[in-house]
C-alpha cells in the first residue's frame, strides 16, 4: 500500500494545515509495535475512519465491527420510498473495505470493557484496541410516543434506517388507494439528516400527484420550525401546490402524543387522525452500544473534544457521526464523513505520538423536491480556539430565485455527491 505523505493526507481527510502555525505536524508512519484500532459501525462514519487510518499508516491494525453483511445508505432512501430509485441501488457490500486491509467482522459489538480496552461481540469473540472509533449511528427512544414501540415501526414505518423498513414504506405507498392520506410526523430537534423528513415529503408528494392525485399528505411535526424551510415551501407550492398541509408544533401541542397502529389512528394533544400510511419517525438518541459503553451524557448523545471525537467521559474512545455531539454540525452522512477523518487523523498523530494538524470540516446536504429540482445547504468550518464549537466560516443554500437549469443542476450534484461519498466509504 502507498504511504501517504502529510499533502496528501490532509487533502484526503478534509482537514487542514494553517501555514506557519506552530504545532502542527504529519501524521506519520509507525515503526514498531502493532497498534490496533477498532472500529464499532461500518457506515458514514465508521467505515470511513477505519480506512483513513490504514490509509495514513498501513501499520496500524484496524478491525471494523459491523452488524449487518450490507450497508444501504439513508441518503437516497428517500427516491426509494417516492419509486424513483429501487433500494438494490443503496445497498453496498464490505469487500472494497477489506481491499485496504482491514480486518471487516459482521457481527454485533455487544460489550465494551473501558478498563481492559476490549470489544466482545455476539459471536463471542473479543478484540483488544489501543484505541477505539464508536460510530454506531442512532437508535431510536420507543415508547416515548406511547403505542409506538417496534412492532408498531412493522405498520407504522419509521424508514429512518435505511433497508427492511423503506422498501416497507414503499410498498405502502405504492398500494395505498388514490384519495388516501399519509400522515408524515417528523421529530423534535436533535435527529438524524434534518432535511430528510421534508425531502421525503417531496418524494412521496411526487409519486402520488403522478399516480394518486386525489390523495394528500399531512405533516404533523413536532417543531415549528424546518432546515432549509423556506426552499422547501417553495418547492412546494411550485411542484405539489395543495397536496401538503405541513402543521408546526405550536399548532398540535408538540405533534403526536400517541398511535394506535391497530386503527391507524395518531393523536396529538388536540385532535385524532385516521391515515392509510403513517411515517412516525421518533425522538432518537445515540446507538445503543455507545448508551450501554456508558459514552452518553442526560442528552442522549455522547459528548466528545471537537478537535478529536476523543470521549469526554472514557479516553482512548472516539465517537463520530449521528452519536456523537458535534456541536455546530448537523446528523449527515457528509458531516460523519468529515468527522471521521479528522478523527482518523487525531488517531494516527496520537498512535505515533505527534501533534495533530488543525482540523477543518465540510458538509453539504442535498435534497430534491422532484426529479428536476434540487437544493442544497453547503458549509465549510473550523474548531473554535476555545474547542466550544466547530463553527462555520463558510457556506451557503440555494438562492430562492434559482433558475430552473440551477435546480436541475442541483439534482446532478447531488447524484455526483452521492457516486462520490459510496466510493469513499466503500471503494
Ligand atoms: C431518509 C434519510 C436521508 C438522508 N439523506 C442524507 C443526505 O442526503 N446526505 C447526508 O449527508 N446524510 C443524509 N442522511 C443522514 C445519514 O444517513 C446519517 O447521518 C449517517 O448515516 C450517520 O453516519 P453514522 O456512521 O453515524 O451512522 P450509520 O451510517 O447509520 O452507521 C452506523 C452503522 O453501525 C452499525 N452498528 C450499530 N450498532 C452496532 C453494533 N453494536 N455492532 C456493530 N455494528 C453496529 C449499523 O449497522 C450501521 O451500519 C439521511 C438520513 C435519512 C434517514
Amino acid at each position: 500500500m502507498k504511504k501517504l505523505n502529510r499533502r496528501d493526507f490532509i487533502k484526503l481527510g478534509g482537514g487542514s494545515i494553517v501555514a506557519g502555525t506552530a504545532g502542527v505536524s504529519i501524521p506519520n508512519i509507525a515503526i514498531g509495535a502493532t497498534k490496533k484500532v477498532v472500529v464499532i459501525g461500518g457506515g458514514a462514519g465508521g467505515a470511513v475512519a477505519a480506512k483513513y487510518i490504514r490509509k495514513a499508516d498501513s501499520s496500524i491494525d484496524v478491525t471494523l465491527i459491523e452488524t449487518n453483511k450490507d450497508y444501504h445508505t439513508c441518503f437516497m432512501s428517500n427516491e426509494v420510498i417516492g419509486g424513483n430509485r429501487k433500494i438494490e441501488t443503496i445497498r453496498h457490500s464490505y469487500e472494497g473495505i477489506k481491499k485496504h486491509g482491514i480486518n471487516v467482522v459482521h457481527s454485533k459489538a455487544t460489550n465494551v470493557d473501558i478498563d481492559d480496552k476490549m470489544v466482545t461481540t455476539e459471536s463471542g469473540d473479543s478484540f483488544a484496541y489501543d484505541r477505539l472509533v464508536v460510530s454506531p449511528g442512532i437508535s431510536f427512544k420507543w415508547g416515548s410516543v406511547e403505542g409506538y414501540d417496534e412492532a408498531a415501526s412493522e405498520i407504522m414505518p419509521h424508514a429512518w434506517k435505511a433497508g427492511s423498513q423503506t422498501s416497507l414504506l414503499r410498498k405502502q405507498i405504492e398500494s395505498m388507494k388514490d384519495g388516501g392520506l399519509v400522515i408524515i410526523a417528523p421529530p423534535a430537534n436533535p435527529f438524524r439528516c434534518p432535511p430528510g423528513p421534508y425531502e421525503r415529503v417531496c418524494q412521496i408528494a411526487h409519486y402520488l400527484k403522478h399516480n394518486k392525485p386525489k390523495s394528500k399528505i399531512l405533516v404533523l411535526d413536532a417543531k415549528d420550525k424546518f432546515s432549509k424551510q423556506g426552499l422547501f415551501t417553495q418547492g412546494w407550492k411550485a411542484r405539489y401546490d395543495g397536496m401538503i398541509d405541513w402543521v408546526p408544533a405550536a399548532d398540535t401541542g408538540g405533534g403526536i402524543t400517541s398511535v394506535d397502529p391497530s386503527n391507524m389512528t395518531v393523536n396529538t394533544d388536540f385532535d385524532e387522525y385516521k391515515a392509510d400510511v403513517v411515517n412516525l419517525i421518533p425522538p432518537q438518541s445515540a446507538g445503543t452500544i455507545a448508551i450501554a459503553a456508558g459514552l452518553t451524557d442526560d442528552s442522549g448523545w455522547c459528548p466528545v473534544d471537537l478537535g478529536t471525537f476523543e470521549s469526554k467521559i472514557h479516553a482512548g474512545v472516539h465517537v463520530i457521526g449521528d452519536a456523537s455531539i458535534a456541536t455546530g454540525m448537523p446528523k449527515s452522512g457528509y458531516a460523519a464523513n468529515s468527522q471521521a477523518k479528522v478523527c482518523a487523523a487525531a488517531i494516527v498523530a496520537s498512535l505515533n505520538d505527534h501533534e495533530m494538524a488543525d482540523p477543518s470540516y465540510v458538509n453539504t446536504c442535498y435534497s430534491l423536491v422532484a426529479p428536476d429540482y434540487g437544493i442544497s445547504v453547503a458549509a465549510v468550518y473550523r474548531l473554535a480556539e476555545d474547542r466550544s464549537k466547530i463553527a462555520k466560516v463558510a457556506g451557503g443554500l440555494t438562492p430562492g430565485d434559482a433558475s430552473a437549469d440551477a435546480l436541475q443542476r442541483e439534482v446532478q450534484y447531488a447524484y455526483s455527491w452521492y457516486d462520490n461519498i459510496v466510493a469513499d466509504m466503500f471503494g
